[in-house]
């Protein structure tokens, strides 16, 4: 039987570029932009692909699904309760290394995945080749390329969504991420308890509460209390299992989990990624260098600062000029229609006065904002707080 409404949930790192695919799909328009925060709301949008309506989740943007913030748990909630049909992970393809965490946490939770290796564009830049076939296979995941700000890749995209939904698709399998001999043995004789309940082992995946249980993740265990007996006795095993860990490792089982991923993810692309020798040559990684230079950086951000206080102040004078004579004109008119008195006291020096001198400001601020949004927009602000870090 098909589904009305297809549910696709977009997930990625924060900068990944999930909202300017989300607009690509949607048409919605929103703001795009680099404030962290931006994305905390849950966006939704309609767009019809081949006779199917499908539904867009933009998530929150994470790093892992963790329960350590707001929007870790944002997510993850959705991804576990609402059981989107397909989940998107939008990820930044010139970063792959760091990008790929999120991956293998939302393989382990079992949902139907697809890779959208983003921002290709940069990674060509940077003389990144992926075999992006070759990653497909090794996760288990199809994987498709876009360019979100040229919308490139978006058909591609909706069409495998809809091959994955009706089980058309050949990469899609269910891969689990080994974590070594000590860890597996604990997984799954947390994984037995629970299943002592099929009840529960059918409604979620036992390898991923086996897994977030290891981590000490407080929402989950507060999940798994709430399953009766058969929770309290998972969360002794699980108590149990991290304590023999924590001996056997002489290391808690979040870092030996962490590391063992970011291990996997390693020798994935020593398989499916090549950097050519291109990269020292990128253009935007020139720049980089300069404007985060440890001396130079200094003086180009005061320059750019200056700058703006410049344009701010000498440029908005004139409309400011204007403003001034526009407001005394008004009000020299209103004094001539009115009889002197509390009336004319008011109009004319309370709301016209207080009104006018409010306003005068705004092509300060106009300018002052539209500069903000420049240096944001091209990455400079971002580049700005890291050399000022230091300073700080
Ligand atoms: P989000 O935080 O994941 O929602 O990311 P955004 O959609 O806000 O994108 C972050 C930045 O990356 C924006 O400045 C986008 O214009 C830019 N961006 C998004 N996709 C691409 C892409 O494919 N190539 C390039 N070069 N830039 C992109
Ligand atoms: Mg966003």
């Amino acid at each position: 039987m098909k589904k009305e409404t297809i549910t696709i949930a977009l997930t990625g790192n924060p900068n990944s570029g999930k909202t300017t695919i989300f607009n690509n799909l949607t048409g919605t328009r929103q703001h795009v932009g680099n404030w962290p925060g931006v994305t905390v709301e849950k966006k939704m949008g309609t767009v019809i692909h081949n006779g199917h309506r499908l539904q867009v989740v933009d998530l929150p943007g994470t790093y892992s699904l963790t329960a350590y913030s707001i929007e870790e748990i944002v997510a993850r909630r959705f991804l576990v309760d609402s059981k989107p049909d397909v989940v998107v992970d939008i990820v930044d393809a010139s970063n792959l290394e760091r990008n790929l965490y999120l991956a293998t946490q939302l393989i382990e939770m079992g949902v139907r995945l697809i890779l959208a290796l983003n921002m290709a564009d940069v990674a060509q830049a940077r003389g990144h080749e992926i075999d992006a076939d070759s990653l497909g296979t090794l996760l288990g995941v199809p994987v498709v390329f876009t360019i979100g700000t040229k919308n490139q890749g978006m058909n591609e995209l909706l069409d495998k969504v809809l091959e994955v939904v009706e089980d058309r698709d050949t990469v899609s399998r269910h891969i689990h991420i080994s974590y070594g001999h000590e860890l597996e043995k604990e997984i799954k004789k947390i994984q037995d308890v629970i299943w002592k309940d099929p009840s529960v082992g059918e409604r979620f995946s036992t390898r991923w509460l086996g897994v977030k249980l290891l981590e000490n993740d407080a929402a989950v265990q507060d999940r798994v209390r709430s399953f009766g007996e058969i929770g309290k006795e998972t969360l002794a095993q699980a108590e149990a299992s991290r304590e023999r860990l924590a001996e056997f490792y002489k290391d808690d089982a979040e870092m030996v989990l962490t590391d063992q991923r970011y291990g996997f993810i390693g020798g994935a692309l020593k398989e499916v990624l090549k950097v050519s020798a291109k990269s020292k040559l990128d253009l935007s990684r020139q720049v980089d260098l300069f404007l985060t230079n440890r001396i130079l950086g200094f003086p180009v951000f005061i320059f750019f600062i200056w700058a703006m206080f410049q344009l701010t102040f000498t440029v908005g004078a004139y409309p400011m000029e204007w403003i001034d004579a526009a407001v005394t004109w008004f009000g020299a008119v209103v004094t001539a229609l009115l009889p002197a008195g509390l009336l004319q006291d008011l109009l004319v020096n309370g709301i016209i006065a207080g009104v006018g001198s409010v306003i005068i400001f705004l092509p300060n601020i106009l300018i002052l904002f539209f500069c903000i949004a420049v240096f944001e927009d091209t990455g400079y602000l971002a580049r700005a707080a890291f050399i000022m870090d230091r300073v700080m």
